[in-house]
């Protein structure tokens, strides 16, 4: 294949085009200082390495970027391949553009492996790097665009493989989010080709067999189009294009429809002088062609968070064939077209930093200050990356953008984190609905607040949007350190009393930099969670007593557990802790799997967030803890005689199903002293029912003489503890 490279004066000219105050001589000094730099080097293609920047310069310039941008182009690959320095560049072409070249630099130094912690480390390097200048950003994409273009050059498969994949799931997003519509849909469009190769050729080969059934039918809709417009006196620009074979394929997986039925495969673009004139277009259009249900879209009145606006339906057109249409003025055209390029061209100076696609950048900044590890950011901006819109309003009528599925407590966060923080319901369309409700398109959303409030755990699970994530994860972190600063404080207290010695704040400040804190209450945190033992701490403050250590104790949370034992009296030893005594201010709780009850042999699981639950030691969920011991307490129970507390514990029940069987059941259970707080029946057939209940029993003794008695209880089949 014979490709044809941009020369010098054709950079030039086209820059010139449309910046004719552009800087000429700079422009041909950068130029020649990467044709040098770059010297003999040659591409997988095997033309010179210099045609590469020279290209990528020549995309930049159809979005009529300004003259640092277009040589930030030039020169974006000098400093990873060549040996220019930042200060020779700096010193030629001026601080603006050494500062874009080093941060394209970075850019492309970022690799996206496919090991998740560090594509996460390495996108959360990259916002940081583009949200210095967007420009840097649409240069990496221009960059990425001609990489694209000449992909097939490139001989490992793996490595064209981890490339696309990474337009796909990177670029593209990225393309699209600040607004360049093009480029997203080619960039998406070449990845295609490389990781769905049978795919793409099968919807290219349907494309050619419908245009060979007609004739140019493209021009023939335009033209029919323009004719319509001009009899009711629109003044338009019509064009016309499939849409890209990726944008087929998407459209056919998402709405699972296989090729004959999609027949939409082609968009005109209508562009008319006013916003007034596009719904008159509109108008004429409906009038004029029966219009497909439920494909009409208002972006003009509510524009998508990259600032796109444009009308668009779809309707059985010329000749019945179905076919999209978007209207739009010349300035939404050029948005599209050009996203936040728009906003930077040559002619718009200082960009609206205030603009839509800012915003987005400046969203994510903030959410990359609240995340705790780059995992938990790249977690937050994927999921919203690929998410769809939906629009809802505050009850003053402003508009809140959410991404699809994006529930109240979400909107909440948008409103502002401190309604998100407190907020306890919410009113929907005047009615009160869960905070969990999943808001739709047009939604009014009130939000009720309570300064008593604050973030609920459980509400991690239904958000969908970063900051509301970020802002729940991080309360979460923050009572978790509260628990195990509660925690780790009376580790220590009884650490050291049980040694004799007193536990003083001034004391374990003088120990911090052992341990590497700077607070007390951060070391208190430490012993908290296990990585510090009380003994360490102790020895720690009183060295002498590390002399007369015997044997090491065990350096966990277990270790508290056995000390707070009561001494062994008689050699007897006593297995008698109070569960509820054992950890003051760490939640505690039944596990529901196998409802613990006194007398049953149990241990605890400490749960980051909600504290310990308590098991049966025979309950299965354990297994999945095996080979986490710094996790286990080992606990016992501490219940004075005759104490009144009654437990719940759980049995299932095989019933005959008679006439009274079931109140035979509960006048046994009842005689016995149990109390039925709970009864389901699972299973109904034609001789039995199968029910659960839950019981609340003094202990497990207690719960086994029940169980004695009913399967005594001739009605009754069969009965057994419940274990889950
Ligand atoms: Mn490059």
């Amino acid at each position: 294949m014979v490709r044809t490279v941009i020369r010098q004066f054709e950079l030039v000219e086209k820059i010139k085009a449309y910046d004719p105050l552009a800087n000429e001589e700079l422009i041909n000094r950068a130029y020649v200082f990467a044709m040098k730099a770059h010297g003999s080097q040659k591409r997988a293609s095997g033309d010179p390495y210099f045609s590469h920047p020279l290209e990528v310069a020549g995309i930049l310039t159809e979005f009529k970027l300004d003259t640092d941008t277009i040589i930030t182009a030039l020169l974006h690959d000098t400093i990873e391949d060549t040996e220019v320095t930042l200060d020779e560049i700096s010193g030629q072409f001026g601080d603006p553009v050494a500062r874009m070249v080093d941060g394209v630099t970075k850019l492309t130094r970022i690799e996206f492996q496919s090991d998740q912690a560090k594509q996460a480390e390495n996108f959360r390097k990259f916002v940081l790097a583009m949200s210095e200048d967007i420009r840097v950003l649409l240069v990496k994409l221009s960059d990425r665009l001609h990489n694209m273009r000449t992909l097939h050059y490139i001989g490992q498969l793996e490595k064209r493989q981890r490339i696309a994949r990474e337009t796909m799931d990177i670029y593209a997003p990225l393309a699209e989010r600040i607004g360049m519509q093009e480029m997203k849909q080619e960039l998406e469009d070449l990845a295609f080709a490389e990781l769905n190769c049978d795919g793409r050729q099968s919807i290219l080969n349907r494309l050619d067999f419908l245009r060979a059934k007609g004739e140019d039918l493209i021009s023939v809709i335009i033209e029919e189009l323009q004719e319509l417009l001009s009899k009711n006196k629109i003044k338009a620009e019509v064009n016309g294009r499939e849409k890209t074979p990726y944008s087929i394929w998407r459209k056919m997986k998402k709405n699972d429809v296989g090729f004959e039925q999609l027949s939409d495969t082609m968009a005109f673009r209508i562009i008319v002088s006013d916003v007034e004139t596009c719904y008159h277009t509109l108008g004429v259009a409906h009038a004029a062609y029966p219009a497909v249900p439920g494909r009409f879209k208002d972006y003009l009145s509510t524009p998508k968070p990259n600032g796109y606006s444009s009308l668009h339906t779809s309707v059985f057109g010329p000749e019945r064939h179905r076919i999209e249409l978007q209207i739009r003025t010349r300035r939404m055209h050029e948005i599209a077209e050009y996203g936040v390029a728009a906003h930077w061209n040559y002619k718009q100076g200082i960009p609206d930093s205030e603009g839509p696609q800012y915003r987005w950048l400046r969203e994510l900044l903030e959410i990359l200050e609240h995340t705790a590890g780059p995992e938990e950011f790249l977690e937050h901006t994927k999921l919203e990356m690929f998410s769809d819109q939906v629009f809802s309003f505050t009850p003053r009528g402003d508009l809140i953008n959410l991404p699809h599925s994006a529930t109240a407590v979400d909107f909440a966060y948008a409103v502002h984190s401190e309604v998100g923080d407190c907020c306890v319901g919410a009113k929907i369309n005047g009615r009160m609905m869960p905070l969990r409700t999943q808001l739709q398109n047009g939604d009014q959303v009130e939000i009720i607040t309570s300064k008593a409030q604050t973030p609920s755990p459980p509400w991690e699970r239904f958000v969908v949007t970063g900051k509301a994530r970020a802002h729940i994860r991080r309360f979460i972190r923050l009572q978790e350190k509260q628990e195990y600063e509660k925690l780790g404080h009376s580790i220590l207290q009884h650490a050291f009393s049980k040694a004799d010695y007193e536990l003083t704040e001034k004391g374990l400040a003088g120990v911090l930099s052992i341990f590497k804190q700077d607070s007390v209450s951060s070391l208190y945190a430490e012993v908290g969670n296990g990585n510090v033992s009380g003994r360490q701490v102790l020895e720690a403050v009183y060295p002498v007593l590390r002399k007369s250590r015997g044997k090491a104790l065990v350096e966990n949370v277990v270790s508290f557990a056995q000390a707070r034992r009561k001494k062994p009296k008689n050699g007897e030893v006593l297995r008698r802790i109070s569960i509820k005594g054992l950890i003051p201010g760490m939640a505690m709780h039944m596990a529901g799997c196998c409802h613990p009850l006194p007398g049953d042999r149990i241990v605890g699981i400490i749960t980051i967030g909600s504290g310990v639950t308590v098991h049966t030691i025979d309950c299965e969920t354990l297994e999945a803890f095996t080979n986490m011991s710094e996790r286990w307490l080992d606990l016992s129970w501490e219940i004075p005689e005759n104490s009144p507390e009654m437990h719940v514990g759980r049995i299932n029940l095989s019933v005959l199903n008679v006439p009274g069987s079931l109140g035979d059941l509960s006048t046994v259970i009842a005689k016995n002293g149990g109390n039925i707080s709970n009864l389901k029946i699972v299973n109904r057939s034609e001789e039995f029912f199968d029910i659960l209940i839950d019981i609340e029993v003094k202990d497990v003794k207690h719960l086994t003489d029940v169980i004695a008695v009913l399967r005594a209880t001739p009605a009754i089949n069969a009965v057994d503890r419940g274990r889950g």
